[in-house]
């Protein structure tokens, strides 16, 4: 039996982990949060002390925590899961994490024997449970072999961009385009707010036309009846995501005025509300100054 340590059990995490319980496989699980995992532990999951003691014995550790500072914590802080990770396993780091993050991390874990590709995903916690992601990989062509098993139950596609930190990239470059979609879109019904237009018609108008794309399509009837229930991705993370971008940008192409914008609308935006779902920029945007 394949043995997997699953490390952070957030809204995507927690249903990842139980995509490989339902495949078969033997999961350890650990959370900073140990509430999180209970119904996995009733599904047969071993609860474990620390990342280092999910680790012990694994063949593949797949950690998805928040961001460069969970996920450095998780592998190489106190009680990591590198610290007792078996020659030759798999490290396979799907959270959203910066580029020079994902390339330190890579350098740091095959000193030690391992093996480490990047692959963050695209897809919302309900894929994430469904096993319906797209996972973008950076990693070496045979390191990507290994790893298939491990990533069969999380996804419907995988897209290999090249070496270790080229999902990063893609991934990063995918979530800067959805700031900007988001934040132009909150501007956007604003102002037909403004203007007094029927906004269930323009919902509807934006939502169907030559602009509708999937975060159009998910956040415009939301912003217009400013539901923002069920927050699948916060503005924390897309302010992070924004961040690690723009940060990436500023070594390749340092101009970016648009994502800077966006990224500048993400920082108001978590300074109001960073656990809330990041379609609430239409109350920072719509806001009297
Ligand atoms: P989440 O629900 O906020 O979960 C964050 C996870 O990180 C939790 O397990 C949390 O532990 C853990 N964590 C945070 N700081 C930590 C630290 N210092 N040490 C150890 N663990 C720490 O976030 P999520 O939505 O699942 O997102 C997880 C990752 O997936 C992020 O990188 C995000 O950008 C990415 N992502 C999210 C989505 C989405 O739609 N939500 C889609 C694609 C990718 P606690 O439970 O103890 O807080």
């Amino acid at each position: 039996m394949k043995r997997i340590a699953f490390i952070g059990l957030g809204r995507m995490g927690h249903g990842m982990a139980g995509r490989y319980l339902d495949a078969g496989f033997s999961v350890a699980v650990w959370n900073r949060s140990k509430a999180k995992a209970d119904s996995l532990l009733a599904r047969g999951a071993t609860w474990a002390t620390s990342p280092e003691d999910a680790a012990i014995d694994a063949d593949a550790v797949v950690t998805m925590v928040a961001d460069d500072e969970a996920s450095r914590a998780v592998w190489l802080g106190k009680d990591g899961a590198a610290a007792n990770m078996k020659a030759g396993a798999l490290a396979i780091e799907c959270s959203t994490v910066s580029y020079r993050h994902a390339l330190d991390m890579a350098r740091e874990l095959r000193s030690r024997g391992l093996i480490y590709i990047d692959c963050p995903v695209t897809g919302l916690p309900e894929a994430a449970a469904a096993g319906k992601l797209t996972l973008l990989v950076g990693a070496d062509a045979a390191d990507l072999e290994k790893a298939r098993p491990f990533l069969a139950p999380l996804c419907t596609s995988i897209r290999h961009f090249g070496a270790v930190g080229t999902g990063t990239v893609l991934k990063l470059i995918n979530n800067l385009m959805g700031a900007v979609q988001i934040a132009s879109l909150a501007e956007g019904v604003a102002i037909a707010e403004q203007a007094g237009l029927d906004m269930n018609l323009v919902a509807e108008a934006l939502s169907t036309g030559a602009v509708a794309s999937p975060q159009v399509i998910r956040h415009s009837k939301r912003m217009v009846a400013r539901d923002f229930s069920g927050a699948s991705f916060t503005a924390a993370l897309r302010h992070k995501d924004a961040a690690y971008a723009v940060a990436l940008a500023e070594t390749l192409l340092p101009g970016v005025p648009v994502s800077r914008a966006a990224l500048a609308a993400y920082e108001k935006a978590k300074a109001a509300a960073p656990d809330d779902d990041e379609g609430k920029m239409i109350e920072i945007v719509s806001r009297p100054k």
